[in-house]
């Protein structure tokens, strides 16, 4: 058995700034950033995990964007909350889930897709991973807020049973799933991963394969978005800078602005031209 367990407040309470989030905004976007650090945990350097999911009523997409560094990135989209809101789901409701894995020396992204079934992001990726890749899994996802909506706690973990794991061993999983499901919010109270490991092999000896610090870092940089810009071409940049004079591009995935002046414009259309010359 492999576990993976992380704690993250810092980290959400980053992303809650960054992109000004609603306190259930923070909670769905919490839960998928940490989603997809923990399945990128299982990857190889290089590697990226991008998990997508949509939502049919609150919540319409998040994405959360991985690397097994530990590096994420993400967003959230929600709608105003409808009536007809089915209590007996999570807050995702209906939808579909879908993990993208971009492998080395792949140029197709390996993508698998399930529809939700309990709208609670922890129990639906334990269905994804337990029937869609056929590894017996259980994840679970915590984050806690406080009074003033800020990140007091953030904790999840993965427990996955090795390839070739004997019948018991599965077995033994599937009877702590429940158990080990509860245990996401308590252990989200802990900051030090190595005692929420240790909750999760509760009795049992555990070796420590690698540590990392996690970190929300986007992938995103003024010389992209320029060429970003270029790519819209001399007409639009002109438009531009004729009736806006000048030009704010925010990035979804990290809520950063880049500002453009009206003269910074003129500039990358001349480079436009100059491009366009050759
Ligand atoms: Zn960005």
């Amino acid at each position: 058995m492999v576990a993976t367990a992380i704690t993250a407040p810092d980290l959400i309470e980053d992303a809650r700034k960054r992109h000004k989030l609603s306190s259930a905004e923070t909670k769905g976007l919490g839960e998928a950033l940490m989603a997809s650090l923990l399945l990128a945990s299982t990857c190889k350097a290089g590697e990226r995990v991008s998990l997508s999911i949509k939502g049919d009523k609150f919540f319409r997409q998040a994405i959360a964007d991985a690397t097994p560094e530990g590096k994420v990135r993400g967003f959230v989209i929600a709608k105003e909350l409808e009536s007809d809101i089915d209590t007996s789901m999570g807050p995702w409701q209906n939808g579909l889930l879908s993990v993208v894995r971009l492998k080395l020396n792949e140029k197709e992204p390996y993508v698998g897709t399930v529809p939700i079934v309990t709208g609670y992001l922890a129990k639906d990726l334990t269905f994804y991973l337990t029937q869609s890749e056929q590894i017996p899994s259980a994840v679970g996802l915590a984050v806690n807020l406080g009074k003033n909506r800020s990140v007091v706690s953030a904790g999840a973990f993965l427990v996955q049973v090795l390839p070739g794991a004997s019948k018991k061993e599965i077995e033994s999983l599937e009877n702590n799933i429940n158990q080990l499901e509860g245990l996401a919010a308590r252990l989200a109270k802990d900051s030090d991963p190595t005692r929420l490991l240790a909750q999760i092999f509760s009795d049992a000896a555990f070796t420590i394969l690698d540590e990392r610090p996690l970190a929300f870092e986007c992938t995103c940089s003024r010389d992209r978005v320029s060429g970003a810009l270029k790519l819209l071409g001399k007409a639009e940049i002109e438009d531009m800078i004729a009736k806006d004079h000048g030009a704010d591009v925010n990035c979804d995935f990290c809520g950063t602005c880049y500002s453009y002046s009206e003269g910074e414009l003129a500039a990358l259309l001349q480079a436009t031209s100059s491009t366009a010359k050759r």
